[in-house]
């Protein structure tokens, strides 16, 4: 850091006839340092951003003193309504963005224009770096909050003057962008009465944005729908022209809004630069009365799995904003954007106290019904197109939206309408509940689950082939979720939810496919239950118990859980989180039908030495561990034991 006074600073201040001790230069926070190189130097190309990202502070800033003046209204007192001011100087080459908002006292400017005081920076400017194309760097911006630095991509100095409401000191901050900036006192005088000054002086490339034409139609584009009107002032000495009416987007009825506006209010919203997958406007009349805008974001924010991420949301009463992080959705909801206008909630109400009151309660629940409503509506649309809508935000979200049916029980069924899943006989993400009860088989009564974290191994597991034999479908569950709600859901329409990879299959009363062969199933032969009693006594601890599977045709072995506990794959997730004490002793099953069963408890029977079948126990063992993605239980037996048996057959 250094203190050194700034050259800049000093006329600026011998113009203010201020202190000059007082001026300081400081160093960027390192990140933002870096932050401004990559942003100026590679990856940000579409730079009309920057006006977006100004107008969108200034509104802020506005709404923020809006806010405050509810419980001091001296605070706005005397001035004129809240309102943006564009003003173009073609002949300087400058832009300022003025606003009469809530302004920076001296810390306020350090903090929010010299350091990213955001968690999760480290992981955006990681992202950011890595980012593969313009397009999704340019997305993470807005995402973050890092707009302001955006204007140093079309300006080589940017000066901002601003003095906090209520206060009586002013501030003069000012930078090339370039690793430091100079904070200087501005005098009364020349400081704004309330509010921010941004000056942008534009760079030798950026000249164009002088024009008032040009700023007009980014404004119109990317700003239309900001909650305080925005003036224009087309050249020094120009009267102010109303560009944007400022009214509320939300409160305007349906009909009044083009699809491109609500595209465009959603960006703000959001920070995403796509278009929504869903828009959900309404007015909720009766016992509570508030507007709802809520936007399904048309893809994936990159931090929808981070725990720490805070829902984008709205909270405005009678429009006054009054939270941006108040909860309203459940966490399972998280991906949707929304502004919330409340006519009922006290406008004095804290913040603190908006979760405790029953009327904010009523909204949330209200809120949450209509989107999974909506979402509803649109899965079972017939209308062209819906399908694939409805299909793209399963993919994106379907996965947050199954949190719902363990954290939700109230709304599980509701949601198992909307859940679609991939299946043995159906591998596309498709197949409802509904589809897969009116394909049951004859004598089914379960819905049969296979959970994992692979869905291409899932496919292709041994622990189906039994159920391929016979028809029956089976659920193919590859999202971490999953494992968890399908062991706390009791059910779908009476049918209880059944892991393929625990307890007893129970599948030999559902008739076998036609040209289907299965010997599996058939009680085994003495020999072979003598064979399996000796696995047992070599595998000692290691397994519960050896028995004859009903699940498998072609393959040799595979590994179940206990029929009560936790599945393979629930078992693995707790362990790995640390939340399971003990695992339970998996099932080895194997298949009793095999020609190598077969032939090995002959073998059992005749030999006197039972060495290779002791190792041919563990590399059964072995081989169905390995089918489900663990290693060996002892690498180095293992390799000993392969190395044996193939000395045998063809040394
Ligand atoms: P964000 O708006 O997401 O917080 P920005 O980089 O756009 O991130 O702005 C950083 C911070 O600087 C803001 O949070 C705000 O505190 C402050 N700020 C920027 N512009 C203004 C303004 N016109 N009036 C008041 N504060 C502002
Ligand atoms: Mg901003």
């Amino acid at each position: 850091m250094t203190t050194d006074v700034h050259p800049n600073a000093n006329e600026a201040e011998a113009a203010a006839g201020a202190d000059q001790s007082a001026a300081k230069t400081q160093s960027f926070e390192a990140d933002v340092a870096r932050l401004l190189q990559l942003m100026v130097h590679s990856v940000y190309s579409d730079r009309d951003i920057f006006v977006r990202e100004l107008v969108s502070n200034a509104a802020d800033a506005c709404e923020k003193l809006r806010y405050e003046s509810l419980a001091r209204p001296d605070l706005s007192e005397g001035g004129a309504p809240f309102a943006i001011t564009i003003a173009v100087d073609p002949d300087a080459k400058t832009l300022t963005f003025s606003d009469n908002g809530v302004g920076m006292s001296r810390g306020d400017l350090a903090e929010g224009l010299g350091t990213i005081a955001k968690s999760g920076t480290r992981a955006f400017l990681d992202r950011l770096s890595a980012a593969e194309s313009e397009k999704e760097g340019a997305n993470l911006i807005g995402q973050f909050g890092i707009g302001f630095y955006s204007a140093f991509m079309v300006a080589d100095q940017v000066v901002v003057e601003t003095r906090r409401a209520g206060s009586n000191e002013a501030w003069r901050w000012s930078s090339d962008g370039k690793g430091a900036y100079t904070i200087a006192p501005l005098s009364l005088e020349a400081a704004p009465q309330r509010g921010s000054k941004v000056v942008l002086h534009l760079n030798d490339s950026s000249h164009e944005y002088a024009e008032a034409y040009r700023l007009e139609r980014i404004v119109r584009e990317h700003s239309g729908a900001v909650a305080v009107p925005i003036d224009l002032i087309e050249k020094p000495g120009a009267e102010p022209r109303r560009i944007a009416d400022g009214a509320a987007l939300w409160a305007k009825s349906k009909s009044e809004v083009k699809p491109e506006e609500y595209a465009e209010f959603y960006r703000g919203l959001s920070g995403q630069f796509d278009e929504p997958a869903l828009t959900i406007h309404y007015r909720a009349e009766g016992r509570h009365e508030y507007t709802v805008l809520a936007f399904v974001p048309g893809s994936r924010p990159f931090d929808l799995f981070d725990p720490a991420r805070k829902g984008r949301n709205k909270l405005y009463v009678r429009r006054v904003l009054i939270s941006q992080d108040t909860e309203v959705l459940p966490g399972w909801l998280r991906f949707v954007r929304l502004v919330v206008d409340s006519a009922d909630l006290p406008l004095n109400v804290s913040r603190e106290m908006i979760q405790e009151s029953p009327v904010f309660a009523a909204i949330k629940k209200g809120v949450a019904n209509r989107i999974v409503q909506e979402l509803t509506k649109l899965a079972d649309s017939q209308e062209d197109g819906d399908k694939e809508k409805f299909a793209k935000i399963w993919e994106n979200f379907g996965a947050v939206i199954k949190e719902g049916l363990y954290e939700d029980p109230e709304r599980r069924d509701a949601l198992f309408k909307l859940a679609r899943f991939a299946t043995s006989t159906h591998p596309k993400v498709e197949r409802t509940l509904a589809d897969y009860v009116k394909d049951l088989r004859e004598n089914q009564t379960a819905i049969f689950y296979l959970t994992g974290d692979d869905s291409k191994r899932l496919e292709t597991s041994p622990q189906l082939e039994g159920f391929r034999a016979r028809g029956v479908e089976v659920l193919l569950l590859s999202d971490p979720v999953d494992a968890f709600w399908v062991s706390t859901a009791a059910g779908y329409e009476g049918k209880p939810f059944k892991s393929v990879t625990q307890g007893a299959a129970d599948i030999k009363t559902i008739p076998l496919v036609e040209g289907a062969k299965s010997t599996a199933g058939e009680a085994p032969s003495a020999e072979v239950a003598t064979l399996f009693a000796f696995f047992k006594q070599t595998l000692g601890e290691e397994i519960g118990e050896v028995r004859a599977s009903d699940r498998l045709t072609d393959s040799l072995a595979c590994l179940v859980a206990p029929e009560f506990g936790p599945d393979r794959q629930l078992e693995k997730m707790l362990a790995a989180h640390g939340r399971l004490g003990t695992r339970a002793k998996p099932i080895l099953e194997v298949n009793a039908g095999h020609p190598l069963v077969v032939s090995l408890a002959k073998r059992y029977k005749e030999q006197s030495d039972k060495s290779l079948i002791e190792d041919a126990a563990w590399l059964v063992f072995d081989e169905a561990r390995l089918m489900e993605g663990e290693t060996p239980v002892d690498a180095q037996a293992f390799a000993g034991r392969l190395r044996r048996l193939m000395e045998k057959a063809l040394a």
